[in-house]
């Protein structure tokens, strides 16, 4: 029986003394309260404890353990609580805590009514043993033994995701609680009429014991102050007994006289120790700023060295196609990432597209599960607020845990379906600027989450987004060049042969002449209007070339006036009856019923007509050629048609590109620049120019639509 007793005291003392120094530590700290709370429990179930053993009626022991047993009610709801705070995750059960606490004080009200413990009766060495009721069956199973379970799955889980020192206290909580926990469990036995005694009872001090290792080994609670205090507290309380219980007044004396001594060194000694470990804390803290600045700077440099590693190799590579596709094969490869991404920013700055797309295992799967191909999914800007297009609206960083976030014009039901079979967790938007401009974003997918991303990470994500935007512009500049540099090519092949063959001409017309060859009047003639032809087609080449710079510099001038475009036609037609004769093709005008008024610039809007009846004729070997003027609601159609040879569907896409001239055309003088520059003057005049042709030797149709004047 005494070992009861003694385990019993022992329990209360050590609960106690524990818990009092932890809350005097701090009040305000909830760890600290509930920790006050859940030793106090132990104390007061300890102390009840111990009365009950000691009981000598019925009547006496029954009180004592109705009291004990409210001790043992709420140790597992405050050792519940306590953990929650240690492992912060309070907010997340907050519901489920209010429930327990208002559980406990239910139970608490009945505490003193059959329904809670029946009776006491003697069992085995014990002549008072109490009897359950059906409130007791209730506590027992959900919560001591439901709710600790719970407790200590928790505590698990949490000791699986820390690491380090965390890690540790953890393990020694978890210990002290199983061991403490279990050794109460003995007293449940008798309870129901098994005879198994509460020897496990002293076991219960072992968890404040345990708990004192962990805050001493791992600083749960700033172990060195607590012992000192712990065991200044001690000496004091011993001497304060030995000073009341003193036999004579002189013992008194000493042992009074020995406690003032001791409360003045103990308050010395706390407070050496209390300056002591806060200077050690501080030293401590400068030690893991220092660490975590080494950290940091480790795994800079580590971002950084992948960084340039790659950055070098994409710059080697000039072609701008490879030259993405190097970017985001490195961003997902070298960082490990699930993927990424590089959207770009349309040239007229309306639209985003996916340009690339890393070959990780990741993006197959995606691709895979997207129904149409990548490039297909662009989106206007200013229609989506997809988390591509804030990025660049914005030009910040964007973050999204749902990754059907990242792009409007996929529907959401695929992106969502692609991130369940990636496993992605998170998606990153960085925009990528270049001298003030944003060109797009890099996309960057992962399986962490938010909280997994280091600040260094994302210094080094806005350092290679800023690098790709140099190496985007270099690319482009690259593609500038390259096709500046077929400009000259071609440029120096029309001087070359084109200006070259009227040039050929007038030459050799003019040693005709000089050789005296041509002889008379009527030859002399004929020979300078060859002569003046081939001027004529040397100054239409130069205008074309003079036109080209014009436009390309942006300085091609207009001067808009009424025209009307029956009268213009007529004479730009009558001009072309000569060629039109020698070459017997039939020609045919047909105007417009009424006047057809147009703003336009007269010499821009005719030379735009010239060039394509002059085409017509050109690429008209026989058959006719037909001008038509059409009305078409708030403008006018200038149809230009002939049966000549016709344009394969290959050509009439590029046909008013620079440059641009059907392959047997080497033969027939041209610049391959009118229609490039007839475009841009029928843009510049709101207008559109379009050809039509059903293929190769089925004649062509070109239409000019220019707005009426609005009178
Ligand atoms: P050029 O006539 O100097 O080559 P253009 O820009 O005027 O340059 O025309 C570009 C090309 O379009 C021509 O080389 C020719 O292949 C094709 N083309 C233009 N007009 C016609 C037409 N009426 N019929 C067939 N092909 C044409």
């Amino acid at each position: 029986m005494n070992f009861f007793i003694y385990s019993a005291i022992f329990n209360a003392f050590i609960a106690g003394l524990l818990g009092l120094v932890i809350i005097l530590k701090n009040r305000k700290e909830l760890i600290n309260r509930l920790f006050f709370a859940l030793s106090a429990s132990v104390t007061f179930w300890s102390i009840s404890y111990w009365q009950w053993m000691s009981s000598n009626n019925e009547a006496q022991a029954l009180f004592w353990v109705r009291l004990l047993s409210i001790g043992s009610l709420f140790i597992p709801i405050f050792f519940f609580h306590w953990i929650l705070t240690f492992i912060g995750q309070n907010q997340k059960h907050k519901v489920f805590i209010r429930i327990l606490y208002a559980i406990g004080i239910i139970i608490l009200l009945f505490s003193f009514s059959n329904l809670f413990i029946k009776d006491v009766s003697p069992k085995y060495i014990f002549p008072f043993w109490p009897n359950p009721g059906i409130l007791y069956n209730i506590y027992l199973a959900f919560i001591y033994f439901g709710l600790t379970i719970y407790t200590i799955a928790l505590l698990i889980k949490e000791y699986r995701n820390k690491g380090g020192v965390e890690k540790q206290s953890i393990k020694y909580i978890f210990f002290a609680s199983a061991i403490g926990f279990s050794g109460g469990a003995t007293n449940f036995f008798l309870w129901y009429n098994i005879p198994i005694f509460p020897y496990g009872n002293i076991l219960v001090s072992l968890y404040p014991i345990a708990l004192s290792i962990a805050i001493f080994r791992y600083q749960l609670f700033d172990i060195k102050v607590v012992t000192t205090e712990l065991l200044t507290f001690l000496v004091w309380i011993l001497l304060f007994i030995r000073t009341l219980i003193a036999n004579t007044l002189q013992e008194r004396i000493i042992n009074g006289g020995l406690l003032l001594l001791m409360v003045i060194t103990g308050v010395f000694l706390i407070r050496s120790v209390m300056r002591e470990v806060s200077q050690r804390e501080k030293l401590q803290i400068l030690t893991e700023t220092l660490s975590d600045t080494n950290l940091k700077l480790s795994t800079r440099t580590k971002y950084l060295a992948a960084l340039q590693d790659f950055t070098t190799s994409i710059i080697e590579s000039l072609d701008f196609k490879n030259t993405i596709q190097s970017i985001v094969n490195g961003v997902s490869n070298r960082f490990g990432y699930l993927g990424a991404l590089l959207i770009l920013v349309s040239k007229d700055g309306e639209k985003i597209y996916p340009a690339a797309i890393s070959q990780s295992a990741a993006s197959s799967v995606a691709l895979r599960i997207l129904p149409k191909p990548l490039e297909e999914y662009f989106e206007f800007i200013g229609q989506t607020s997809s988390l591509t297009a804030e990025a660049i609206k914005r030009g910040e960083i964007q973050f999204s845990g749902d990754f059907s976030e990242i792009f409007s014009s996929v529907p959401k039901d695929i992106l969502s379906r692609i991130q369940k079979t990636t496993g992605i967790r998170l998606t990153i938007a960085i925009p990528i600027k270049s001298k003030g401009k944003i060109l797009g974003a890099l996309e960057v997918i992962t399986a962490k989450t938010k909280t997994d991303i280091s600040q260094e990470e994302l210094d080094v994500l806005k350092t290679l987004a800023n690098q790709i935007g140099i190496v985007l512009d270099n690319a482009s500049l690259f593609e500038e060049t390259k096709k500046l540099s077929s400009y000259k090519t071609e440029l120096l092949s029309i001087v070359a042969h084109q200006l070259k063959n009227p040039l050929v001409v007038v030459k050799g017309y003019s040693s005709l002449v000089e050789d005296n060859t041509i002889q008379g009047v009527d030859a002399m003639k004929e020979v300078f209007k060859k002569v003046k032809s081939a001027a004529d087609k040397l100054i239409t080449l130069l205008n074309n070339l003079l036109d080209l710079h014009h436009i390309e510099d942006g300085k091609m001038h207009y001067e808009f006036q009424k025209l009307e475009l029956n009268k213009l036609l007529k004479d730009i037609s009558d001009n072309f009856q000569l060629i039109l004769s020698q070459r017997k093709l039939q020609f045919a005008f047909e105007p417009f019923a009424k006047d057809a008024n147009v703003n336009g610039d007269i010499y821009k809007l005719s030379q735009v007509f010239q060039n394509l009846i002059d085409n017509a004729i050109k690429y008209t070997e026989s058959g006719w050629i037909k001008v038509k003027i059409i009305d078409d609601k708030k403008s006018y159609l200038v149809e230009i048609s002939d049966s000549g040879r016709g344009i394969s569907q290959d050509l009439i896409t590029k046909l008013f590109q620079k440059f641009s001239r059907g392959v047997e055309e080497k033969q027939i003088l041209g610049t391959g620049l009118g229609l490039y520059i007839s475009k841009e003057i029928v843009e510049a005049h709101r207008g559109k120019v379009w050809a039509e042709s059903e293929g190769d030797g089925k004649g062509s149709k070109f239409i000019v639509k220019i707005p009426k004047l609005e009178e």
